[in-house]
């Protein structure tokens, strides 16, 4: 009964495409740690403004644990709402200027029960092919019918809109896509949602905190702040903790406290899980990290001399077919530095590639270590 276990794995093993957990042991930041036997400079890592071992988000931690229980104990519609969620939540929607927000216990979780819940039969909904698989995931969840643009591609957005006679469309897409590390055309897109009469719901997963001048995202650097009908993001990358939020409108979020099932049947998130989130808001928006975001952008027109592509974090060096694609990743782990492969199914069929992130709190070194390792291998 279970051979198809069996046959799958050994399909896997024989495509090359087998995944194990492997153990990453971090000193101090995620940035730098121990892998299969190497001490690491982490470029892997979505903690893109070093954040995750920062004093501030750390003492919240520890001054929540000491006040409140390590865990919620129930559901945020039973007795898990504590002034810690209350709190954060009010924080969340001053920062993106939003009338009110949502915290979830994580982005997967946000995208599925938002989309499942603002989507029925009877919707449209539109995604870019590149989003993120929590994204598609709840448009399947919702059952609505599903139609999928090419990638960035807001003239074939338009030929689908245009040809929708649905009474509910929706439009989900990445800010800044997650494996390519380029921005999706966001003006077109919030144009198109506004001509067509259409939900736009923008996924800043990989921009919160890393884009805007308050950290808000890539909708708040081009100026198009409150223009999505509802703005997620994460506090899990850039700001360094775990879970993400959704903002927009009161009668919305009211909604989805109502409709969203991902956020009404799963135990609240640990009180020092929310305060570490306040406290990334709190930098994120401070002189702190505006100059955080600075030091970013500084390495990355560095790794332009090597990787002349190179326009965000996210630095994809796409090299086509796995064995190159490992080699490479192999010969960066012998210099001490990790770039992680990424293959299909995570990425389409022949664009396997390192998938290398830049932060903040990597240093000048590092980065130079990084510019004279790849100069090396390309
Ligand atoms: C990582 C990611 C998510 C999921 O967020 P988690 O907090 O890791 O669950 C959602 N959307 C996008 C685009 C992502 O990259």
């Amino acid at each position: 009964m279970t051979d198809f276990i069996e046959k799958e794995l050994a399909g896997l093993a024989a495509a090359g495409l087998t995944r194990t957990l492997r153990e990453f042991v971090p000193a101090g930041s995620a940035l730098r740690g121990e892998f299969r036997g190497h001490r690491v400079v982490n470029f892997s890592s979505n903690s893109y403004l070093g954040l995750d071992n920062h004093p501030v988000l750390k003492k919240a931690a520890q001054d929540a644990l000491e006040k409140w229980p390590v865990g919620a104990s129930a559901s945020r519609l039973i007795t898990g709402t504590g002034p810690w969620a209350r709190e954060l939540e009010e924080k969340t929607a001053t920062w993106k200027k939003r009338e009110a927000a949502l915290y979830f216990g994580s982005g997967y979780g946000t995208n599925t029960g938002i989309i499942a819940a603002l989507a029925d039969r009877d919707t449209d909904i539109f995604l870019d092919k590149l989003d993120h698989a929590s994204i598609v995931d709840g448009a399947i969840l919702s059952r609505a019918k599903l139609h999928r643009y090419r990638h960035n591609d807001p003239r074939d957005l338009e030929r689908l809109l245009a040809r929708s006679t649905a009474a509910r469309k929706l439009v989900v897409t990445d800010t800044l896509f997650s494996m390519d590390g380029d921005i999706a055309p966001l003006e077109d897109i919030v144009g198109l949602c506004e001509r067509y009469g259409t939900l736009l719901i923008v996924d800043e997963a990989h921009a919160s905190g890393v884009y805007g001048a308050t950290g808000g995202g890539l909708m708040e650097e081009r100026g198009l702040s409150g223009k999505a009908f509802l703005e997620m993001g994460t506090f899990s990358k850039g700001l360094g903790a775990a879970g993400a939020y959704v903002a927009g409108d009161r009668a919305t979020i009211e909604y989805l406290v109502n409709r969203a099932r991902s956020f009404i049947f799963t135990t609240a998130t640990p009180p020092m899980v929310c305060a570490a989130c306040a406290a990334a808001i709190d930098v994120v928006r401070s002189e702190e990290g505006a100059q955080l975001r600075e030091r970013l952008q500084h390495h990355i027109a560095a790794l332009r001399a090597v990787v002349p592509a190179a326009a965000t974090p996210i630095v994809p060096i796409v090299l086509g077919d796995i064995p190159a694609t490992m080699a490479r990743y192999e010969t960066l782990l012998e210099n001490g530095l990790l770039g992680l492969p990424v293959r299909p199914p995570t990425v389409p069929e022949g664009t396997s590639r390192l998938r290398l992130s830049l932060s903040a709190g990597h240093t000048d070194g590092e980065i130079a270590a990084l510019i004279k390792a790849l100069s090396a291998i390309n």
